[in-house]
């Protein structure tokens, strides 16, 4: 397997100054969530592999609970995220989720597909190839497509790419800002499993999705169940160095773990599925938003009761040294994200 270590953040850095700026706005919108979230059933057994969780938590953030599985090492968050619970964050029309990812113009829309996932795609074609794989002789789905940025890359790099979603907003979106044929196509959060099941895709494709479906067990187990599908890239929120920053600032939006994220793998957990559903990884990327985000709830914090020129030399710290700190972070396997490529073996 190869693994690759970072990917710079200056490119990132526009898209997320809405977390820099609008601080309060979005705890607002996290504590909604979040109550919410508190509404839901305690979670009594592993997300990944069902084991009873322990009695003693992990780390506690944003008001809540994680416990870290005996078996797997997947952490838990203390809810259930439930179907109701997911529905009411990405399908209905007033789910805030399009909002957060909102784009106004195709402009804008092709930077983010350039900056942000066409390096994903890049990944894929390049892992692929490695191993003496056509990559333009495949079928892509891309599962919770979104806005369509996944497919709108991959489409870029001449992969045969379509996608599935949920959010018919974000739907309509996607099929305004990609080119004809029709990219996404929605669907209910509950043909999710018959899709892993049937759908004729060599390249699933899920990006930051798999810890938001309630089903995980039952979709995972239909990817290897399909004869089809012959490879698996996913990303994932990871147990990461996020996870002590969010704990220690309650006061700041929490981007990781904080709100909408109920579960994280660890290099356990991932190792334990690769293992249990047959899945051989090919590739990892390591690459996370750790730094980011103690920039910014340093940032959010100083704001209150401190001087200007003080608060710019921190910036400039954190826009000279960003990439190299996160860069040590990734190589310690602390990464807030991980992107996978797998082999289905089941295929
Ligand atoms: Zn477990």
């Amino acid at each position: 397997m190869t693994v690759k270590y970072g990917k710079p953040m200056a490119g990132v850095m526009p898209f997320k100054e809405l977390f820099f700026n609008e601080n309060e706005k979005m705890l607002k919108w996290g504590a909604a969530a979040l109550a919410l979230y508190k509404q839901q059933p305690k979670r009594t057994g592993c997300k990944l592999c069902s084991t009873p969780l322990p009695k003693e938590f992990y780390v506690k953030s944003h008001g809540f609970a994680f416990y870290l599985c005996g078996e797997c090492g997947h952490l838990n968050g203390e809810f259930e995220e439930t179907d109701a619970y997911n529905r009411n964050f990405f399908v209905l029309p007033e789910s805030k989720i399009s909002d957060m990812y909102h784009v106004e113009s195709q402009i804008k829309f092709d930077e983010r597909t350039d900056k942000i996932y066409v390096p994903k795609v890049q990944f894929i074609i390049d892992s692929l190839a490695e191993t003496g794989v056509n990559v333009a002789a495949l079928q892509y789905l891309d599962v919770g497509a979104g806005s369509g940025y996944m497919v709108a890359a991959m489409r870029k790099k001449r992969l045969a790419a379509s996608g599935v979603e949920v959010s018919a907003p974000q739907v309509a979106l996607a099929n305004t800002m990609i080119p004809a044929p029709q990219a996404v196509r929605v669907c209910d959060p509950s043909d999710i499993v018959q899709i892993a099941l049937t759908e004729e895709a060599d390249v699933l494709t899920f990006i930051g999705v798999l810890e938001h479906i309630p089903n995980l067990q039952a979709v995972l187990q239909a990817i290897t169940q399909n004869k089809s599908v012959k490879y698996m890239f996913f990303s994932v929120p990871c147990l990461a160095f996020s996870n002590a920053i969010e704990a220690v600032f309650p006061q700041v939006f929490g981007r990781h773990m904080g709100h909408g994220h109920t579960h994280a793998f660890s290099n356990r957990s991932l190792e334990w599925m690769y293992k249990n559903y047959g899945f051989e990884p090919i590739a990892e990327w390591r690459f996370g938003g750790d730094i980011m985000d103690l920039y910014r709830s340093i940032m959010v914090s100083l704001k209150e009761n401190t001087d200007e020129n003080f608060m710019r030399m921190i910036a400039d710290f954190f826009q000279e040294n960003g990439d190299a700190l996160q860069l040590i972070i990734d190589k310690a396997g602390l990464s807030s994200e991980i992107h996978v490529l797998v082999k289905n073996a089941g295929a």
